[in-house]
């Protein structure tokens, strides 16, 4: 754990050596871990702006499901009493961040707050030419239509649903390779986030596929939110090097990688976030970022890259969508709240804290039986609803259905990461696919919600455990043909 408190203040006169009396008595050790872990949590912030939410009745509740068809995207915020859809754009900014808005330059092009953004980009990750977006997907979009060619293949630990859906709006193939200890919810391998080496390793050696570039999702976001080791991250350099393919991190989550890495790996203890993060970035070619995840921002994202040319060819494209370069779609004052917001996520404490609060929920789940995700993550805790609802076949949507079951039962919004969200279509039979696991994700948003709002969403989901066995499935009324999530509409399966 974090030892900031070893450090010898120079004014301190007492202690053991000396045989003086000193400060706080003989129980302080140099040792004791800050999360001292019979202690409650400590959020390393204090509130300074509050924002009303509000509890719901039970008809009330019903009553939205209707309105919504059972999709949680569709519902009216204000129906929701926790919000766990999605840790996206949905955390507290630091009262710096604020005050960093103040100093936003509104020039359209050359503004301060560009430089800033983008000196801030090359100090934390270290890569040079930074190109502003609106979101992670522009930034995504922006690199694909410069990279892709209709047929191409593009391998990656696993495609988040933006990430595939732009890859294969080019006509082009989104594979994944994550590496097998991931398919068992229930192990703790430490770095389920890797890449199956030689997985990738037969992609890139056959001759019939062309592969403009390889992707690494820090962290496994499809995945249950797991960490790749350095080790990792370093193998799959070696290899696009070996055979002169670029190397891209979508690096939605880097901060909260690094912090796993640091908690997991013993080899890096001792290493700051902020060096784990360095060496990450050195292995790539370029990342795409959504600054609304460990940006700590509400809107943003950019692309960075190495290569100077493709810089220019993407700041030529991007005018047509984007906006001018310097800005990015953004306004100067987001510009300035992702940079300060980069800044702070590489922060040990809050890190800590974070990864602190997500075990907090999971520990208790697991001890009343809750089939949790593990080994626990960084950003979200994952159900396995395949586990939670047995008796539900993978065509009955077990995820969807437990998503809506949080929501009838406490107000709680969460996210099916399943068979509604990656289920594909057989090409040749037209059957669907169903994905490699049923998931709901209950995403916490950064800095926003405190124990007691967790202690409140243990016992909602331990509620719906207890009468799982009467929980029906759903059925896909319609659905639109790319990212159905987002729009499909569901009805409740009747009694069988
Ligand atoms: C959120 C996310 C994206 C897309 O970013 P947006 O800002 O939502 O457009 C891409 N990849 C991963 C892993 C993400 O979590």
């Amino acid at each position: 754990m974090h030892q900031g408190n070893n450090q010898q203040s120079p004014r301190a006169g007492g202690g053991p050596d000396t045989g003086l009396p000193s400060w706080g008595g003989s129980s302080l050790s140099d040792s004791e871990p800050r999360d001292g872990s019979d202690l409650p949590i400590i959020e390393p912030f204090r509130i300074k702006s509050v924002e009303p939410i509000h509890q719901t009745t039970r008809p009330e509740r019903i009553g939205f499901l209707e309105q919504c068809h059972g999709n949680l995207f569709l519902l009216p915020a204000s129906a929701v009493l926790v919000d766990l859809l999605t840790d996206s754009g949905t955390g507290a900014m630091s009262s710096e961040q604020w005050a960093a808005l103040m100093r936003g330059d509104e020039s359209y092009a050359g503004a301060k707050s560009y430089q800033r953004f983008e000196a801030a980009v090359r100090e934390v990750m270290g890569i040079p030419h930074v190109i502003p977006t609106h979101q992670g997907r522009a930034a995504e979009s922006l690199l694909f239509g410069l990279l892709l060619q209709p047929g191409d293949v593009v391998p990656n630990n696993t495609h988040f649903d933006t990430t595939r859906a732009n890859v294969e709006c080019r006509g082009a193939i989104a594979l994944d390779h994550p590496c097998e200890a991931l398919a068992d919810t229930m192990s703790d391998a430490p770095f389920k986030g890797d890449m199956d080496l030689e997985a990738l390793q037969a992609t890139l050696e056959d001759k019939s596929l062309r592969v403009p570039l390889v992707m690494m999702t820090l962290t496994n976001n499809a995945g249950g939110g797991q960490p790749a080791s350095l080790e990792n991250l370093r193998a799959v350099q070696s290899l696009c090097k070996k055979h002169s393919v670029p190397f891209y991190i979508d690096a939605c989550r880097f901060a909260e990688n690094a912090g796993l890495q640091r908690l997991r790996d013993p080899d890096l203890a001792g290493r700051s976030v902020a060096e784990l993060v360095h060496e990450t970035f050195a292995l790539a070619d370029g990342c795409t970022m959504s600054a609304k995840k460990d940006g700590l921002a509400n809107i943003g994202g950019f692309l960075a890259v190495r290569d100077p040319d493709l810089a220019e060819s993407a700041r030529r494209a991007m005018v047509v969508t984007e906006g001018f370069p310097t800005y990015g779609g953004l306004a100067g004052r987001d510009l300035e709240a992702v940079a300060r917001g980069l800044q702070e996520v590489i922060d040990e404490d809050y890190l800590d804290y974070r990864v602190a609060s997500i075990r907090y929920v999971c520990e208790r789940l697991d001890a009343r039986g809750v089939p949790v995700v593990r080994p626990y993550g960084g950003h979200a805790v994952f159900l396995d609803a395949a586990r939670f609802l047995p008796h539900l076949p993978r065509d009955h949507y077990p995820g969807q259905a437990l998503a809506i079951e949080l929501y009838a039962e406490g107000g709680i919004r969460s996210c099916e990461i399943g068979s509604v969200m990656l289920g594909q279509l057989d090409p040749d039979t037209g059957e669907e696919i169903p994905a490699a696991q049923e998931l709901v994700r209950l995403a916490v948003p950064r800095r926003t919600y405190t124990q007691s709002h967790m202690d409140y969403v243990i016992e909602i989901i331990s509620k719906v455990w207890e009468r799982r066995e009467h929980i029906r499935g759903v059925s896909i009324q319609n659905a639109p043909a790319v990212l159905r999530h987002f729009g499909a509409h569901f009805e409740p399966r009747p009694i069988p």
